[in-house]
Parts: C-alpha cells; structure tokens; sequence
C-alpha cells in the first residue's frame, strides 16, 4: 500500500462526487472494491447498519448498536502530537500525552490501511459550533455506518446549500476504531490510541469503536483553536435560556452530574446538553445533538429524553427483550454507560439555532457527591465559583470512563480536565472575567447523596427536588431566600426552598448518623478539597485562595 497521498487535484466541491474521489484518490482506494457514503440519510446508514452483527431496531425505531469491547472513553490513550506550532500552548502531562509526527503517520498510515480493506466507508461533512462566525467544518471517514449516524447525529448538520459550498474541512477525524493500533509502535501503552494533530488539523482512531471518542476529540480540538485563535472560552457545560425574559444558565459538572437531565426543562429552551462557547457575543452550542445517558431512564422522570429515543436516534450498548425489542434501560449487563445520541431537535423544546445573544446569568456547577457531605445547593460568591471551578470536585460514578464501578471522590480541573488542551487556570482566568463583567449568579448543587454517604447506605437527591431547586433559582425565589453557612466549606444554604422538603437542605443539621460523624466526614472531604489545591496554589489570587474549605 501507498501512503496517504496529499492531492493537488483541483476538486468541484459542489459536487459529491467528487468529494468522494478525493477521499478515494487521499487513501489510495481501488475504483470498484469500495462504495462510499457522503452525508448519507438515517435510512441509508440504518440499511447498512443492520447488516452488522446485533445491530437492530428498537421497538420505538431507534438503532440499537454496539461498540464492542470499550463502552467507555480511554483517556489514558490519548495522545497530542508534538509538533511546532501548538507544543508551547499545550498543556502537557498525563491529560495530554504528547506522541512524536513519527508515531503519528505510522498510526495514521494503519488507519488509512485498514480503512482501505473496506467495502463501505462513510463521510459525514458538517459543522461544529453554531456560531456561523466560528464554527469550524469538519470531516468525519469512517467504517462503521453507526459511526456515521452518531457523528451525524452529534455534529451541526449542514442544508444542502452548505453542504454544496462545503469545500476543504478544516478538521479530519479517521476513525479506525476496529483495529488495534501495534503497541510496539513509540509512545504507545495499548492497542487504543486516540490522537489529535493540530498541524494537520486531524485526529486518528485506533482500537476503540466506542463512539463518544469523535465528539469528545472534536471537543477538545475546540478547547484548542477557541481560546488562542478567537479569546473564545469552551465549556464542559449544557445550557439553557427561559422561554419569557431569554436569561441564560449555564450548567457546569462532569459526567454524570446532570448537564443533560436537567437542561432538558420543558419550561426553557434547550441550547445544548454537553459543550458550549462563551464568547462576547453570548453562548453557542457546538454539537448539534445530544448524547443521554439511558441507564434506568423512565418515561415519568425523563419524559423530554424517553421520547428522543426514536427512529434516527442511536442507542448504544443496551439490552433489550429479543422478542419484542422493547429496551430494559434498567440493564448494566454491558455497562452502566448505556447511551442514546439523537439530533437536538428530538428534544421539543430546543432551540434552534443553538445559540442566545445573551450572556449567561446564572452559573451551576454540578456536583454528584456521594460522601452526603454537600448541600443539594448553595450559593457561591466570586472567590468560590473560581475555587470550585479549578478544583472540579464530583464522585466518578460508575460507568463513562472504562474500569470505573464504585464512586470515588475525584477532581477535574474546569469541570472537563480530560478535555482541556490548555493549562487549567488559563480558561479559568477567562471564566472569572466573564462572570465580573456580566455579575451572574453562582450556584454549587449536588445531585449526588445528601445528608448520608452513598457506603452507608444513603439516597441520591431525588430529581424531583433538583428540578424544584432550579425552577427556584429561574423564578429569582432562591436568591430571595435566608441563608445560613455550612460550616467548614463555608458554603451559603438556603433555609427554605419552595417544593423542598427542609430537611434535605443543610447536611450538617440533619446528617443520618449524627453529627460527630457529619464533622468527620465533612473534615475527610475537606482535606480532598486541599490537598488537591496544591498544584494550583502558586498560580491562584489570594482571595480564590481563601475561598478554599477551612479545616
Ligand atoms: P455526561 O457528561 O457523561 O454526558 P451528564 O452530566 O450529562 O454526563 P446526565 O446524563 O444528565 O449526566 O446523567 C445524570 C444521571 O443521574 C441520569 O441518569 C439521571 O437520571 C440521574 N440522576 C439521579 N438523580 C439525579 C438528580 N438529582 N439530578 C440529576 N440527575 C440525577
Ligand atoms: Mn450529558
């Protein structure tokens, strides 16, 4: 096989054709062994779906597919390649592998390769970042058609018309996840490699078929070109606007923490579930869909998600009844990371396009706390949101990223530490002068365990009371409330809370086993709190730092 040629060829972007002979011509393909697909519709790709092993049609028309042996992100094979012209903005370490341009075109030479063994391959042109004044185009090869359908599904689909003027991309993802990469090749730990090249703008797949890997690529590409190319920051966010007086909420948190459940609001307009841009001009979605979590998914708490899962949406890696092929979401059997990625406007209440020119009034960083040590919401001032911001405290729960079954206390930097390609603190700088110059309200909330820790037997708020405690602060009825200081973390929890028991509110006065035991626990998470602070200690303002819990 020849290497991957650059083309010169002077190509009708207009014409599909043509596009596709490009792509024939870059990967070296013989004219009659492979068929390729551009932007081809649901049906399309469902027809070809299907002939894939287990691949098949839920009972409410969705695509049930899987994504084999990973059902989960593999950050520890992330890789960002060393070359001159991003290595100074780079933040290097173990969130940002660097790999040499050597190992990068061994890994793409192997991808092109096995790309070229196919009979179908697929390309999917579209868009990311709803900003047309930003946005970037990108190009999606790949092998699988349910890898087709999820990046369009994922991705801002383009009209015809822009389909028609779509021209060169300016981002490239080859996803050859079937095959391993060879871990004999450098830098590499294992047969998965996930690689982003800023040079090239293009990223390579290797050994992983779990789907979330484009979007999240894609997602860190923008965390790049945002902020050094246009002072733009990204966010690990969902969002949403208020449908009478348009006020924005940005919703912060990491996964599993509730950026989709709770943005999906049949009172707000939905602006995006998961990556945001906050620029000058207010916030814009990035993805054109949606990727919800599905585990023991039900009708009456989620009624906006349950009816999104439908034909043209994908779900991954469920279980569902061979006879009626009706899903059981209460199934783990593969993974608790059981997902469904439908295109925005599934959700009625979205807002199309997913933009507002308006800036964000309302902060929530999300939480899910299975220590029971913090309150379902507090008020934080300036200094806190910086503090709690860098620190990017959850508990990992089961399930996203590969090898995680029990919560563990974790923290990632700006609420999306693995998506960061820059130092944390340089996004949080911009965040903090954003939030000064348009004086938003900040909000910590838990939507983990509250008032008892998860091993001793507690509960998870119930959505109820979370979705009670957002209508609160969408009505300006929380902000209005008392407040009283949650010792320790010195966090400011409100008395009362229409539609929340009161009990639930303040840990500390009404922990399961008795207060000694809540001073315990809370001086436990504390010192997480601290010790994980070290490392941004000498780049934090004094006030940030004071804002840090006192032992
Ligand atoms: P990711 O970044 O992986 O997409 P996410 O932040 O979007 O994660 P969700 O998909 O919203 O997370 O997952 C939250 C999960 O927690 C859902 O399965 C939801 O049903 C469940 N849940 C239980 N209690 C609550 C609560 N009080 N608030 C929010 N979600 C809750
Ligand atoms: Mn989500």
């Amino acid at each position: 096989m020849s290497p991957i040629k650059a083309s010169n060829t002077p190509i009708d972007p207009t014409d599909s054709n043509q596009v596709e002979q490009k792509i024939r011509q870059e990967l070296d393909l013989s004219k009659d062994v492979t068929t390729i697909r551009r932007n081809a519709p649901a049906a399309i790709l469902y027809e070809d779906a299907l002939h894939e092993r287990n691949t098949i049609i839920s009972s409410t028309g969705a695509l049930v597919a899987y994504s084999g042996e990973k059902t989960g992100r593999s950050p520890r094979d992330k890789r960002i390649v060393e070359e001159e012209t991003s290595k100074d903005d780079i933040w290097w370490g173990p969130v940002n592998k660097p790999c040499s341009e050597r190992t990068w075109s061994i890994n793409r030479e192997r991808a092109a390769d096995y790309l070229r063994t196919r009979d179908h391959l697929y390309i999917v042109d579209a868009f990311a970042g709803w900003d047309p004044e930003y946005r970037i185009k990108v190009r999606v090869v790949c092998a699988r058609a349910y890898h087709a359908l999820f990046m369009t599904n994922m991705l801002i689909r383009p009209t015809q018309e822009e389909l028609a003027e779509f021209g060169e991309p300016d981002f490239t993802v080859w996803n050859a996840g079937q095959f391993p990469a060879n871990f004999h090749t450098q830098d590499m730990s294992s047969k998965t490699t996930i690689e982003i090249n800023f040079k090239a703008m293009e990223m390579v797949i290797l050994g992983t078929e779990y789907a979330g890997e484009m979007k999240k690529g894609i997602f860190t590409v923008m965390f790049y070109l945002m902020p050094v190319h246009h002072n733009i920051l990204t966010l690990h966010s969902s969002a949403n606007q208020g449908i009478r007086n348009g006020d924005v909420t940005l919703f912060f948190g990491l996964s599993g923490t509730g950026k989709t459940t709770l943005s999906a609001d049949p009172h707000r307009l939905l602006i995006g579930d998961d990556e945001h841009c906050w620029s000058d001009k207010g916030v814009f979605n990035i993805e054109g869909g949606c990727y919800a979590k599905c585990i023991n998914l039900s009708h009456e708490k989620e009624p906006e998600i349950f009816e999104a899962i439908k034909y043209g949406s994908i779900l991954e890696n469920v279980i569902y009844d061979p006879k009626t092929r009706v899903v059981h979401y209460d199934d783990s059997t593969l993974t608790e990371n059981t997902r469904c990625a439908y295109p925005i406007e599934f959700i009625p209440s979205a807002k199309i396009p997913c933009l507002a020119d308006t800036h964000p009034s309302n902060i929530i960083l999300l939480t899910c706390d299975a220590s029971g040590v913090l309150p379902p919401v507090s008020k934080l001032t300036p200094e806190q949101v910086m503090y709690h911001f860098i620190s990017g405290y959850t508990s990992k729960m089961a399930g996203t990223e590969q090898g995680v079954t029990e919560p563990e206390p974790t923290f990632s930097s700006c609420f999306g530490q693995p998506f960061l390609a820059l130092h944390p603190i340089r996004y949080a700088t911009m965040l903090a002068k954003k939030i000064s110059k348009h004086s938003a309200n900040a909000w910590l909330i838990n939507t983990g365990w509250t008032g008892s820790s998860y091993v001793s037997g507690g509960k998870r708020c119930p959505l109820k009371y979370t979705r009670a405690i957002l209508d609160s602060i969408h009505d300006g009825s929380l902000a209005k409330q008392e407040f009283e200081t949650l010792p320790v973390f010195n966090l400011q929890v409100p008395t009362n809370v229409n539609n929340v028991p009161k009990e639930l509110l303040n840990p500390a006065k009404n922990w399961a086993q008795g207060e000694a035991k809540y001073n315990a626990a809370v001086s436990n998470l504390a010192s997480l709190f601290v010790e994980n602070f070290k490392i941004y200690q000498d780049k934090a303002t004094p006030e940030v730092l004071a804002a840090a819990p006192r032992i």
